[in-house]
């Protein structure tokens, strides 16, 4: 049956209506996260409805809303825990008490990239994987386990959607987490410029010119052999792949999956980590598979119906 889904990013709304796995509409609506979240909530409705009406559908046609959002979640509840300066407004909204007013239709919520790692378990790349990792390559590092055929959350939801904050550098950089040395603080796009800006070689690197420093500006500057990128794009690797060894050591999942923006760039990243969990990973059983997300931005989305289910002893 239909479900009304919807991907909450810091810079990006992807909303639409899944139905066992298909997308049936999808649409993408600035989040505009600094006005808060009362403000975006009706204007998801809104879209909602008229990707409804033209697939001739109604509200009653639909079954749940799913949605992704970018922090730790009480599933139990469906409350946010925190807005990591992003929609301060997140925490006070009771989001089901929303869609029953509003929709009349119950509502699920899990942390961005554990719907994703759900969708791409189901319907992706873990089809028929009963215990996988998936990593999201982004803005920050998202991450999530499911682990003998379910979820795992642990006692507060924390389980796995904190891999990207595993320490992989003793004393290394400050994190928003309020560690130092995570994973997400040494490599991601957040942390991106200040790595770029702090190396040696950057003022004589083409690095310097570009309006934006992001991973296919780096990669494509490593390619033609400029030293800063090069430096930065070892590097970057090198946390991704060490990463990627601790939760293979954390998890003993039989499939790793990279996904999120900087997997654009998979042809680089997806050699590099094969080969240092190869060298590095103790799995004497054998290798475990590391893939590209098979679904992309849609992952999460796709993800709602599963999790609806799932779910509705709490709703
Ligand atoms: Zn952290």
């Amino acid at each position: 049956m239909n479900v009304l889904t919807c991907d909450i990013g810091g810079t990006r709304t992807k909303l639409g209506i899944v139905s066992g796995g298909r997308v049936l509409e999808q649409s993408i609506l600035p989040s505009n996260s600094k006005q808060g979240l009362a403000r975006l909530l009706p204007v998801i409705k809104a879209e909602w409805l008229r990707q409804l009406e033209t697939h001739g559908l109604r509200l009653n046609d639909c079954k749940g809303v799913g949605i992704s959002f970018p922090s730790l979640i009480d599933y139990k509840s469906g409350r946010i825990l925190d807005s990591y300066g992003k929609f301060d407004d997140a925490m006070d909204i009771d989001l089901r008490a929303w869609s029953r007013a509003e929709l009349r239709l119950p509502l699920v919520i899990e942390n961005d990239a554990r719907m994703a790692c759900i969708g791409e378990w189901q319907y992706g790349v873990g089809r028929g994987s009963e215990n996988l990792v998936m990593v999201t390559l982004g803005t920050g590092l998202g991450a999530a386990v499911i682990m003998e055929g379910r979820v795992l959350r642990g006692v507060h939801g924390q389980a796995g959607v904190l891999g990207g904050h595993m320490t992989v550098r003793y004393g290394g950089r400050a994190c928003t987490c309020g560690n130092v040395g995570c994973a997400e603080a040494e490599a991601s796009s957040f942390s991106l410029l200040d790595l770029a800006t702090a190396h040696p070689g950057f003022l004589n690197s083409p690095l310097s010119n570009e309006s934006q420093i992001d991973f296919a500006s780096v990669f494509r500057h490593a390619v033609a052999g400029d030293p800063c990128a090069m430096a930065l794009r070892d590097h970057n690797l090198l946390v991704w792949s060490s990463l990627a060894v601790s939760l293979i050591h954390a998890y003993d999942p039989e499939l790793l999956i990279f996904g999120g923006g900087i997997m654009a760039s998979a042809d680089v990243i997806l050699p590099a980590i094969r080969e240092y969990v190869g060298r590095h990973a103790h799995t004497p059983w054998g290798q475990v598979r590391i893939e590209a997300s098979a679904l992309g931005d849609l992952s999460a989305l796709v993800a709602a119906e599963w999790l609806l289910d799932e779910q509705s002893i709490h709703l």
